[in-house]
């Protein structure tokens, strides 16, 4: 199987942003897709505009902080569908701020969501990953998990350069089993992602840098695409993609 049609593709925060836009992406190219979230509303209503342009797609609320609930996700796609062929790590929060605000708990989530999250769908979707010798593993970093801007990122671009340690560790224990990793890091993209700060120094900083360089959420659906539909031997590691006049 090397296209998109017909693979079961779980998302996880399939209700905004770039997870949204690669669940319509997909099941307009024919795939199966397993939306997870909190906002069941939302992933309810798309999956239903899904299904009523052809496509199929289930709606199943989820906390990716929650072990279980990350378990029950995956459980879900295997009992409506029969399989995962590959789950998209993409659920992320971005509250900015200095570290000398010491916004403790906001540090804590991150950790939560945007790295335990990975962990345990890794852990959800690995041991039927390896039973089968296929699948495919593709997480969420950003450009700032490659690089620490001064100022207010320095804790979600820990999240994101943790990101990419742990896809890098497991491309290179899990690709002798036919499983595929991919890490995308994206630059500005147009989310509701940078609604995400509590700090308003950081919050207007975000929006302002947003406003001059966002680009479409499609664009890194398009690039998740283009990762899914190569031949099962080859493995696309890592893209980056920014707007084009974006240094950071
Ligand atoms: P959005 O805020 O639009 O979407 C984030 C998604 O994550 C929502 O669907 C939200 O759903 C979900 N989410 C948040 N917390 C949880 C949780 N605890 N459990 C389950 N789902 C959760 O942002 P983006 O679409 O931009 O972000 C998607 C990913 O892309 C993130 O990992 C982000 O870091 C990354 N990224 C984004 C960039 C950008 O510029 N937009 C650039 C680089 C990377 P709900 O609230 O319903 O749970």
């Amino acid at each position: 199987m090397n296209s998109i049609a017909e693979k079961v593709v779980v998302i996880t925060g399939a209700s905004s942003g770039l997870g949204e836009a690669t669940a319509r992406l997909l099941a307009a190219r024919g795939a199966k897709v397993v939306l997870g979230a909190r906002r069941l509303d939302r992933l309810e209503k798309l999956a239903s505009e899904i299904a009523s342009s052809g496509g199929d797609a289930l709606a199943v609320a989820t906390d990716v902080a929650s072990r279980d609930d990350m378990e029950n996700l995956i459980q879900s796609a295997v009992q409506k569908f029969g399989k995962v062929d590959v789950l998209v790590n993409n659920a992320g929060i971005m509250p900015m701020a200095a570290m000398s605000k010491l916004k403790v708990e906001e540090w804590d989530l991150m950790i939560d969501v945007n790295i335990k999250g990975v962990l345990y769908g890794i852990a959800a979707v690995l041991p039927g990953m390896l039973n089968s010798k296929h699948g495919h593993i593709i997480n969420l970093s950003s450009v700032a998990g490659l690089r620490v801007s001064a100022g207010v990122g320095t804790v979600y671009s820990a999240t994101k350069f943790a990101v990419k340690a742990i896809s890098e560790g497991l491309r290179a224990e899990v690709g002798g089993y036919g499983i595929r990793v991919t890490t995308l890091y994206p630059g500005a993209v147009a989310s509701e992602l940078v609604n995400g700060s509590s700090d308003a120094e950081a919050s207007s900083a975000m929006k302002s840098f947003y406003e001059n360089y966002e680009i479409s959420a499609d664009s890194v659906a398009r690039a998740i695409a283009f990762a899914i539909e190569q031949p099962e031997d080859v493995a696309i590691n890592e893209i980056t993609l920014r707007p084009t006049s974006q240094e950071f």
